[in-house]
């Protein structure tokens, strides 16, 4: 009994959620990405469920997702959101049909990995283009998304997780490929406060060295899929902005895992029911885990957050150094 149900956890923890896995076709991309393109969609989504900087922590070692959770409908069909030519088709974790890659390189150099594609629905025109190089063009059917197993705060989780490679094999945020969407719902500031051994205490006074931390959300066309905001910059004492991170790409891009656990404070939380998120504001790659020592006496945050078509929120905080 204790061996099956270890067994299952393991399963489940297999089959939880998309781990980068580097596949031969991101040796390929050679694209720099210079500004916002006007991609069509790959079908008509019904959410976003992650962004490429989502928190992932499905069994104690957390990593970023990389990609675009594109939610769509049971069996939806997935059209190239650029033509090129088609470089990859893949069983990248190896016995798992959830699992399948199909990868085009467009004709500026970007890789467009589509993931959890369904393999027996991988057109004829999409293996062809495969076997031969002949191109495919934008809009060509690739296939549908594979039936997800798993639901996530109550609803289905049938997805496309999509992911563009740019030159170096670094992930770029695949939104800045696509037509931008109608979202029209500001991130949110629920609270900012300060941060001790990168950990959040509670009130408005500290000694000595210390970090702030902000927690924040966005919602994409849903109420319950909660992202982390494109953007968080924040002002001291009316000072100069100074820019968190933007999520153009990953503060390292060479893997999934580097900065996560410095950008993201303890307490963090992001599975398939729980997602909390606190970001360190004085995360950096220089100093990943800064701290400020401030002259005693009051000071005062403005923390400004974004979503990735430019929508705000702004919220300030006052604390004691002592
Ligand atoms: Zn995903």
């Amino acid at each position: 009994m204790r061996y099956l149900l270890f067994f299952m956890l393991l399963s489940t923890h297999v089959m939880a959620h998309e781990k980068v896995v580097r596949t031969k076709a991101d040796k390929l991309a050679f694209g720099k990405f210079t500004e916002q393109k006007h991609h069509p969609w790959p079908f008509a989504l019904l959410s976003i469920g992650h962004n490429m900087q989502s928190y992932q922590d499905y069994s104690g070692s957390p990593y970023w997702h990389d990609g675009l959770d594109i939610r769509g409908q049971q069996e939806q069909s997935v059209f190239a959101a650029a033509g090129g030519k088609v470089v990859n088709i893949e069983n990248y974790i190896h016995g798992n049909e959830l699992y399948w890659e199909v990868a085009i390189l467009d004709e500026e150099g970007f890789v467009w990995k589509y993931h959890h594609i369904s393999k027996e629905s991988i057109t004829e025109e999409i293996k062809r283009s495969y076997q031969n190089g002949e191109k495919i063009s934008e809009g060509t059917l690739i296939g549908n998304i594979v039936q997800w197993p798993m639901s996530s705060f109550g609803e289905v989780y049938h997805h496309l997780h999509l992911l563009v490679v740019a030159e170096d094999g670094r992930y770029i945020n695949p939104f800045l490929m696509m037509e931008p969407l109608a979202d029209t719902q500001a991130p949110v500031i629920n609270r900012i406060g300060l941060a001790k051994n990168h950990k959040p205490i509670d009130g408005g006074q500290v000694a000595g060295e210390h970090a702030l931390f902000v927690e924040a959300s966005d919602l994409v066309m849903h109420k319950k899929f909660i992202l982390p905001p494109h953007k968080i910059s924040y002002r001291i004492d009316k000072g100069e902005e100074k820019l968190v991170w933007a999520f153009v790409n990953l503060p390292s891009g060479k893997n999934d895992i580097d900065f996560i656990e410095d950008f993201y404070m303890k307490g963090t939380c992001g599975d398939y029911s729980c997602r909390k998120l606190l970001f360190n504001l004085n995360f950096s790659p220089e100093k990943p885990r800064g701290v400020m020592s401030l002259p005693l006496g009051p000071h005062e945050v403005e923390v400004t957050v974004e979503d990735i078509v430019g929508n705000k929120a702004t919220k300030t905080f006052k604390w004691n150094v002592i």
